[in-house]
């Protein structure tokens, strides 16, 4: 056996050892807030989104999109990946009318009657619009479907809304985009139907390292949190793949088991295992 070959062994090895590692550590993670809506269509078929998601690591990601045939596409070329939601949205101008608006009523409920849905969302919404109409019409469906809302809401809407439609379980999209850490951890104190992702919310690790007061939150309610991207506009597509290194490296500085329940388990949990 020749020095030079020994030593290509020992490297080959090496390299295998530290790849091994490098995926044991790697933390397979749960997309709590993707959108694959109407103009991303003519920039990424299916297949290359779903390469995207594989790129970066997630491997189930909960979808709505304006219109709702975005999901269905997303839902048809992988539907053990994709859990649908039901954005109330036909377009973008039904973002600040759909809560009065029958048409988005009749929309959803036609909708809904494919029964794939986990939940409705992900919408907008003031405290004054609260209990209008159609957002009590989804109030009743979600009640009797058991279906989530996934709520772009912020912290005084959404205790309006745990208040209101107790029967509904919420997720809370980008909790609340401002509220404090705090706060959030009072809500979940008061209720046991809220659940947060945290897309967007850049405060969590700004400069990489992890907020105090977010890792608080997490260690105290770590069965109540989860973690997105929010592909709002197309260009987000393009960066995901770093958006969830950045998303590892402030889960890792959680405890393991913690860093895999916000990172994947609770989402697993709550939206079902892959049929
Ligand atoms: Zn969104």
């Amino acid at each position: 056996m020749t020095t030079s070959w020994r030593l290509s062994v020992c490297g080959a090895l090496l390299g295998w050892l530290v790849l091994a590692t490098a995926q044991a550590q790697e933390l397979p993670i749960f997309d709590a807030h993707i959108h694959y809506s109407r103009p991303d269509w003519q920039v990424f078929i299916p297949e290359r989104v779903l390469a995207i998601l594989n790129q970066a690591g997630v491997q189930r990601a909960l979808v709505s999109s304006t219109p709702d045939d975005g999901t269905l596409q997303l839902y048809a070329a992988a539907p053990q990946r994709i859990v649908p939601f039901l954005r109330p949205y036909r377009t973008r101008e039904d973002m600040g009318s759909w809560p009065s608006d029958p048409a988005v009523q009749a929309y959803v409920e036609e909708r809904l009657k494919r029964g794939i849905y986990k939940g409705i969302g992900e919408f907008h919404l003031s405290a004054t619009q609260a209990e209008a109409p159609t957002v009590r019409r989804c109030a009743e469906l979600a009640a009797q479907q058991q279906l989530f809302f996934h709520a772009h809401v912020d912290d005084v809407t959404v205790a309006k809304l745990l208040r209101l439609y107790p029967q509904v379980r919420i997720l809370w999209a980008h909790a609340g985009m401002s509220a404090p850490a705090a706060t959030v951890g009072q809500l979940l104190e008061q209720s046991a139907n809220l659940w947060v992702e945290l897309s967007m919310r850049f405060d969590v690790a700004s400069g990489g390292r992890l907020d105090p007061a977010w890792q608080t939150v997490f260690l105290k309610h770590p069965d109540r949190f989860m973690v997105g991207t929010d592909t709002w506009i197309t260009s987000r597509w393009d960066e995901l793949v770093s958006g969830m290194q950045s998303v590892r490296s402030w889960l890792n500085q959680l405890p393991r088991d913690v860093a895999e329940r916000i990172a994947y388990g609770n989402a697993e949990r709550l939206f079902g295992n892959p049929k």
